[in-house]
Formats: structure tokens, C-alpha cells, sequence
């Protein structure tokens, strides 16, 4: 606690999930799966209000994104080659957001405040969701080019080949956060 700009985060939680020898979809877009969960903040105060925040906010943050690629495939012999058949990758992304249990003393300033922030927030974590589905996109793409010369190395360069897109996707978020100041930009500040 102590920095004197709070704003948002992304947090990476990513997964590799490398299921063999699954039946994926020919060719569909990644199932991308989203939920939204929210903390209780309290206060009457912008000051009691950011104290609750660095409180009990996700970190250092008010907000956080967390994305992780899963993916499933198969492989056999195609023209000599070892190559990816079939491959289905899934995107996950989880917001946390704070959520105010508006005091009855708050004055209407304040909540308009607040809802400025809030909506702040979701630009810049909707930026951290756009950079996950994005990898989930690039690593269905670069699964399904994988050819080795042998299946007995397959696995591995598919673990190589999503782990590289999946550092291209912190790569972009860190990119953002540098570029928006982790949301401050984008007015993502309280007070
Ligand atoms: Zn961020």
C-alpha cells in the first residue's frame, strides 16, 4: 500500500492445459468464457472509500483481469510429417471489480465520483480482456501450423508454440499498462 496511484492490474493466470489425443473442433473460433465477480467496499468518504479500496482491492489494484488459454488437440502422420489434426483452444477471463455498499451519508458528488471511476475501470480491464481473447486467438492459429518430423517431439513444440503466444499476450499487457498507466489514462484514479 503506499504507491499514490491506485488503479488497476491485470493479473495473469495462465494454464497449460495440454490435453492429448482430444477431439477438438474443426475449425471454430476459441470458446472464450468470461465471469465477473466483485469486492465490498465501504465508506462515505473519497478517503474512507480509498482506504477500503487498498484494503481489500486485488493487490495494489482496484480492478484486475486474469485470462487463461487452455487448449486440447490431436496429432498423426500426414505426408511424412507429425502434424496437429484437430485443436480446440478455450479463453477465460475473470474480472474483478469493486463493488460499493453506498453509504446513506453519501453525498451525491461522491457517487458520481465513483461511477466514473467504475466505469474506468472496465475500459482498462476490457483492454487486458481484448489481449486475452487476441492470444487465444494466435494460439488456436500457431497450434494448428506445428509440424514436427517426428510425433515423438509434437507435444513439445506445442507446449513451445502456445507458450510463446501466451508471452506475446503478457508482452501486450504489459505494453498497455505502460501505456495507460495502469488505467490512469483512461481515468481510472480515486480519488
Ligand atoms: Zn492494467
Amino acid at each position: 500500500m503506499g504507491s499514490p496511484h491506485r488503479h488497476v492490474s491485470i493479473v495473469l493466470l495462465v494454464a497449460l492445459t495440454a490435453l492429448s489425443a482430444f477431439a477438438g473442433a474443426a475449425s471454430a473460433a476459441p470458446k472464450v468464457t468470461v465471469t465477473t465477480t466483485s469486492y465490498t467496499i465501504w465508506g462515505a468518504t473519497e478517503a474512507a472509500i480509498r482506504s477500503s479500496l487498498d484494503r481489500r482491492g486485488p493487490g495494489r489494484f482496484d480492478a484486475s483481469t486474469r485470462w487463461a488459454v487452455s487448449y486440447r488437440y490431436r496429432f498423426g502422420v500426414q505426408g511424412g510429417r507429425c502434424v496437429v489434426t484437430s485443436a480446440a483452444v478455450e479463453t477465460r477471463i475473470a474480472y474483478l471489480y469493486p463493488r460499493w455498499r453506498v453509504a446513506a451519508s453519501a453525498a451525491s458528488a461522491l457517487r458520481v465520483r465513483w461511477n466514473r471511476h467504475l466505469a474506468s475501470l472496465r475500459v482498462h480491464e476490457a483492454g487486458h480482456g481484448r489481449n486475452g481473447r487476441t492470444t487465444g486467438v494466435q494460439a488456436e492459429a500457431a497450434l494448428r501450423r506445428v509440424s514436427t518430423s517426428s510425433c515423438a517431439t509434437i507435444r513439445q513444440a506445442i507446449v513451445r508454440t502456445v507458450a510463446r503466444e501466451i508471452a506475446r499476450g503478457q508482452a501486450a499487457d504489459r505494453a498497455y499498462d505502460a501505456r495507460t498507466g495502469h488505467g490512469a489514462s483512461q481515468g481510472a484514479r480515486f480519488p
